[in-house]
């Protein structure tokens, strides 16, 4: 990630001794701050994989636990007020086989894209194939923007209402 492109970047104390910090900092700076797109990477899954491997036992308590994280997130929008008029985006930078990611398996590939708020369509799924950096072109696409004429990706029109 480019920090110079932002205009906050906040680093949570390590994750094994505080595991819960990082979602406290996202929880805080909604309610603060209001913020009009905000990113938060729990970096993890990641080590879970490769210490313990991906489709494992102790990968999805992971994910379970991630999903509580979630759920405060969406809560400390709810208590900012700001539910209506948010779309919240959770993917991946990589899937990953056995303890390791980087090769051509679908299983390291391949990555959730779920997309859910303010005129999104409810319920939905789609078929069509989707790269990583039509995340960035949708994004683009919510905040009326017209993306660079370098990027290649394109925004997943079919998700709106
Ligand atoms: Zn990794």
């Amino acid at each position: 990630m480019d920090t110079l492109s932002l205009n906050h970047h906040a680093q949570a104390p390590d994750y094994n001794k505080h595991p819960e910090a990082l979602c406290g900092m996202a929880e805080k700076y909604i309610k603060e701050k209001h913020p009009t797109l905000l990113a938060v990477c729990f970096d993890n899954p990641d080590h879970v994989g490769h210490q313990a491997g991906h489709d494992t036992p102790e990968y999805y308590a992971k994910l379970k636990e991630l999903d509580g994280y979630v759920g405060r997130i969406i809560q400390a929008v709810t208590e900012a007020g700001m539910l209506k008029e948010t779309i919240f985006i959770v993917t991946a930078d990589h899937g990953g086989i056995e303890k390791g990611h980087g090769g051509k398996t679908m299983q390291e590939m391949q990555t959730p894209f779920i997309i859910s708020g303010k005129d999104i369509k409810k319920g939905g799924e789609f078929h069509e194939s989707m790269m990583q950096y039509d995340v960035a072109s949708t994004i683009a696409h919510i905040f009326g923007l017209k993306q660079p004429q370098v990027w290649i990706g394109r925004p997943m029109l079919q998700v709106f209402k």
